[in-house]
């Protein structure tokens, strides 16, 4: 399915905006869809402002380098500041902080104009999901955005690549499509990837994918440092990329500091002017085969040193101390393979129990870890574990997946 809605479909406004765009960096002579494809080739980014921009996938959507998760959103004057800065892609979904994640971007878009800004939002496929469940979920994210359309509809947290092409899902969406509801298609995955993204891809169903994607793909071995692109063997985060990249799929990168909005203090890590903040961002950004890099910037400090990041190059003397950090804090870090938990003989969810840990662990987000750790029915959680190791024995990470499950529950449950 291809989509090329940059001329046609574009409100107006948006139109007109990205004529700017698109004019203000590059020859007027040439028409937009023309020009785009030609600097895509060249892996061109195009800059306004301070910001630069490249293209996702098919949807030919115009996304800045840096872009915006919404769980939690910033204040209003640094969100504010943020899109004036060139930020033009929030993601969000129904269930960040409790629906005000929509009802502040709702009223960003009234404030800013609708066409500045380019919003995702998800829905669950979790519980007793049906069509219904789906579109009830979509139409209260509409409500709550106050708005006609969304750039973006994703599946959040896809796990299951049978859902990709499962009948209620494509149902939700094709009535959507049909509404005018909205534009592109994608989805979110936070484990088993190397499954989904490839169907992701291949069925040709979807225009983009969020996918985890941060320095902790770099991992020292026998005492070398390299770059980690196939732990998944055919099917590593980079290969997924590529596959991504090579069949127009657009792709945003999600989780890129691994450490959320609570950035802990890691000057002994930083290169000159340099944070080791910015040398994550600089590494994930230098993967052609993505758009945009997702990242909560919750402080003044934390926009700047963000929005700095945008067009530049990591330097050598930055990625190599980005390997001392990477060496230095990769044991036992889960990259949500999702092996252990495909191959669990008790159906433990075990990529999900680590995520959650993650929340509380790294991005401090308390409530939001215990409440997806209550949602695990009695049979997912770790007391179904029979000890059996396979998870272990699994894990190209050597993750002490059982200490960790214990540690989990001993932390979460309410
Ligand atoms: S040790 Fe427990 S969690 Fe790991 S595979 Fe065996 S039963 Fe599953
Ligand atoms: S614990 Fe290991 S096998 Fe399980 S999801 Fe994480 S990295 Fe993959």
């Amino acid at each position: 399915m291809k989509n090329n809605h940059l001329d046609s479909n574009v409100p107006s406004g948006r139109r007109s905006f990205m004529r700017n765009l698109l004019f203000g960096a590059f020859s007027a002579s040439l028409s937009s869809a023309k020009l785009i494809s030609q600097q895509e080739k060249q892996g061109a980014r195009l800059k306004k402002g301070e910001m630069f921009y490249r293209r996702l996938g098919r949807t030919d959507l115009l996304i800045s380098e840096i872009s915006l998760g919404g769980s939690p959103l910033p204040a209003k004057p640094i969100l504010y500041q943020a899109i004036e800065r060139g930020v033009n892609y929030i993601d969000t979904s129904h269930s960040y902080m409790n629906g005000n994640s929509e009802r502040q971007i709702g009223q960003l878009l009234k404030d800013m104009g609708r066409d500045k800004i380019h919003v995702g939002t998800k829905f669950h496929l979790r519980g007793k999901w049906s069509e219904e469940s789906i579109i009830s979920s979509v139409e209260g994210s509409l409500r709550r955005l106050d708005t006609d359309y969304l750039d973006v509809l994703l599946i959040h947290g896809a796990s299951d690549e049978k859902h990709l092409t499962d009948e209620r899902v494509l149902g939700a969406f094709e009535k959507f499509k049909k509404q005018g509801k909205y534009r592109f298609r994608g989805l979110s995955c936070h484990s088993n990837h190397h499954k989904v993204v490839k169907e992701a891809v291949e069925c040709g169903l979807y225009d983009m994918v969020q996918l985890g994607y941060n320095v902790f793909d770099i991992r020292n071995t026998k005492k070398e440092i390299e770059t980690y692109d196939d732990y998944l063997g055919q099917s590593g985060i980079r290969r997924l990329l590529a596959l991504a990249k090579s069949n127009d799929v657009g792709i945003i990168a999600q989780k890129t500091l691994k450490v959320g909005g609570k950035r802990q203090n890691l000057e002994k890590y930083r290169t000159g002017t340099t944070s080791i903040f910015q040398a994550m961002l600089k590494w994930v950004l230098e993967n052609k085969n993505l758009t945009s890099a997702l990242t909560e910037m919750l402080t003044y400090e934390q926009l700047e040193e963000d929005l700095a990041v945008a067009g530049k190059v990591l330097s050598e003397k930055e990625r190599v101390n980005l390997f001392h950090f990477v060496v230095e804090n990769s044991e036992n870090y889960c990259h949500m393979c999702g092996l252990c938990e495909i191959n669990c003989p008790s159906h433990v969810k075990t990529t999900s129990i680590l995520r959650y840990l993650a929340y509380y662990e790294d991005y401090k987000k308390t409530n939001l870890a215990k409440q997806a750790y209550s949602r695990l029915k009695p049979s997912e959680g770790p007391h179904s574990c029979q000890n059996c190791g396979d998870c272990e024995r699994l894990c190209p990470y050597g993750v002490s997946i059982r200490e960790r499950l214990k540690e989990a529950h001993s932390i979460l449950r309410t």
